[in-house]
């Protein structure tokens, strides 16, 4: 499985509908300082479900909407589609591309969907566990989190393993049943 498209449209300063495409290979996003490079990595955590606005460099959770410039108004909604290739079947759906789309307005109101289909947060993170890319995955290493894999406490770091050993969907199972 690999990310094979980006779509962002309203989100923070991709006011107009943006295509980013992926290769399997190594893709390098280069630009000059505030040109918009982190607010990619910042819109794949967010369709992924990030609900920490420390986490996506704002203050509010509206901050992720396009706030306008001199010549562009602002926008009512930001959307953000993420399309992995599935052809491996590593996400357990018969499909060969999966698609997972979160759009939110003003009202905060957020939508998620997997391939245009409206979904539940819970749905998106389900569908993701123990793949490594959720949004507390291990495949997204911003800033600092190298040094936090290293110097966490034991059970933090453990959590990290048991998500590449495949039993963190396992254990939150357990943990709904037993608060039954
Ligand atoms: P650096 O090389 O310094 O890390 P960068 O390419 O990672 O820069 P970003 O942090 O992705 O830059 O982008 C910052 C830019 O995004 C700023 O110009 C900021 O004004 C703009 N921006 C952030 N949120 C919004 C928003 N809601 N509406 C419009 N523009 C926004
Ligand atoms: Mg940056």
């Amino acid at each position: 499985m690999y990310l094979k498209t980006l779509y962002i449209q309203g989100f923070k300063s991709f006011a107009q509908k943006t295509k980013i495409e992926f290769n399997h290979k190594i893709t390098g996003i280069v630009g000059p300082n505030g040109s918009g490079k982190s607010n990619i990595s910042d819109a794949i955590m967010w369709v992924l479900g990030e609900t920490s606005v420390k986490t996506l460099r704002g203050t509010k959770m509206e901050d992720v909407i396009f706030s306008g410039t001199d010549k562009k108004r602002p926008l009512g909604f930001a959307e953000v589609t993420i399309v992995f290739d599935n052809s491996d079947r590593t996400l357990p759906l018969e499909y060969n591309e999966v698609s997972v789309t979160r759009r939110m307005y003003r009202s905060l109101e957020s939508e998620f969907l997997i391939n245009s289909v409206k979904c539940r947060l819970k749905d998106i993170k389900e569908l993701f566990m123990d793949t490594g890319i959720g949004k507390d995955g291990y495949s997204l290493i911003g800033q600092g989190k190298v040094e936090s894999i290293l110097s966490n406490r034991p059970e933090q770091r453990r959590a990290v393993f048991e998500e590449a050993a495949g039993i963190s969907k396992y254990k939150m199972r357990k943990l709904e049943s037993e608060n039954k």
